[in-house]
């Protein structure tokens, strides 16, 4: 990662180093403090970690991950010396809420008053879910992000203050005003302070493709999420600092890329939406939907992390039930017992996995992977339909844009690698 972010964020802009190259989940550690107005800081981090100067300490939007907080904070204190008067989470994700305890040790030992942190009412209720769910919160980010043995927080700094639609604060003279959105989650907040014309939007911009689809987290919210966007246009931020990525800089460029990401959004629920609104199936609404293809084409809006083919989910999940539409879906047998049917009429498992092999290699990826694992649901235990299916599913991990598609297609190639005994677990 080049040493100047803001140099960095202008060739990233003009489309003079690709995004893919810096893409924001593979950003190793935290890089150099950015300052892109005086009296404001920006550091790059997973999650990024953004600060205000004021009168009477710092503000920061959101604290970075438990990994990264020590150096987040030593970043800061070569910007700053002054104390953490309130720390702001833009929402209760993790990577974004697990950096305020150095701080805190800071206060005590310099005899200062401790640093007070707010966010969203959801933010707490989040947490709460978050022990209720850490078995399975563990388990897909094993696979999203491919790591073994990650194991998801049991604890958490809960906010002391939380807010419902809107906060105003006076933090030594520094007016932050805070703005409750659905998008990512139910409990993002949007941080505007109008002395810098500065908005610290959290994961509502993360310079790529919108995180609305993933595909194993639970409901997001495109349509108001592309509301939020438009709501923040209105403040004409000349500053934009994102959860993820880069800063956006001057008052055009930052109205471009809000309003860009919210007609991706709302163009993906329109059409979602009238398509179901004729009684379509899911099939039918998810080889439909098309993104416009010139939005694709921003440098912002690519499909590195999330996949807009996941979107239609989302809405489908928003505005719908589970049903699909498919009569057979509803009640459904064993998958097991209809690959081994099908295994059976086909001539066993070993013709579908071959099948398999043929459409992989004419480039049909989509229709290989149903016959793959049709052919290991119908024969668990045979080794050389793994060897397929594990070629197939790296095969479809490597063609795909997105973390979360490559991530799970890659866990599913591991799976298989691992029955075969060529991994150790
Ligand atoms: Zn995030």
């Amino acid at each position: 990662m080049a040493s100047d972010v803001l140099e960095l964020a202008e060739r990233l802009w003009n489309g003079e180093v690709e995004i893919e190259s810096v893409h924001p989940v593979s950003l190793p550690v935290t890089s150099r403090l950015a300052e892109p107005a005086h009296g404001v800081a920006f550091v790059p981090s997973f999650a990024n970690v953004s600060a205000v100067s004021t009168g009477d300490g710092l503000v920061l939007v959101d604290t970075g991950s438990a990994p990264l907080a020590a150096s987040v904070k030593a970043e800061i204190r070569r910007w700053s010396p002054e104390r953490l008067n309130t720390a702001i989470y833009s929402h209760g994700h993790i990577d974004h809420v697990f950096g305020v305890g150095p701080y805190e040790e800071e206060a005590r030992s310099m005899n200062w008053p401790a640093p007070v942190v707010i966010a969203h009412r959801g933010v707490p209720e989040r947490f709460d879910r978050y022990k209720l769910t850490a078995g399975y919160n563990s388990v897909i980010n094993q696979r999203q992000f491919q790591l073994p043995g990650f194991s998801w927080p049991t604890e958490y700094r809960y906010p002391d203050r939380t807010y419902d639609q809107h906060l105003a604060l006076d933090v030594g003279g520094v007016e932050v005003e805070l703005h409750h959105a659905l998008g990512e989650t139910d409990d993002h907040t949007w941080t505007w302070v109008e002395t810098h014309r500065l908005v610290c939007c959290g994961d509502l911009f993360i310079w790529a493709s919108p995180n609305a689809g993933n595909p194993q987290k639970v409901q997001r919210y495109p349509l108001e999420w592309a509301a939020a966007l438009r709501q923040i246009a209105i403040k004409e931020p000349e500053i934009l600092l994102p959860g993820h990525g880069f800063p956006v800089l001057g008052a055009d460029r930052v109205a471009t890329a809000l309003l860009d990401t919210a007609e991706l959004l709302e163009s993906l629920c329109e059409q979602t939406l009238t398509l179901m609104n004729q009684g379509a199936r899911l099939d039918e609404v998810l080889h439909t939907v098309t993104p416009p293809a010139q939005l694709m084409e921003r440098p912002y809006l690519r499909p590195i992390y999330d996949d807009p083919e996941f979107i239609v989910h989302t809405i489908w999940r928003r505005y719908g039930g589970w049903y699909d539409g498919n009569p057979s879906t509803l009640k459904p047998a064993r998958e097991s017992a209809v690959a081994a049917e099908l295994a059976n009429l086909a001539g066993g498992a070993k013709v579908l996995a071959n099948r398999a092999v043929a459409l992989m290699e004419a480039g049909d990826l989509r229709l290989a992977a149903h016959l793959a694992e049709l052919a290991a649901l119908a024969a668990p235990a045979d080794m050389s339909v793994h060897a397929t299916r594990a070629e197939v599913f790296s095969k479809r991990a490597m063609e795909e844009s997105s973390t979360m598609a490559r991530g799970i297609f890659a866990a599913a190639a591991a799976d298989s690698k691992q029955a075969m005994g060529l991994t150790a677990s």
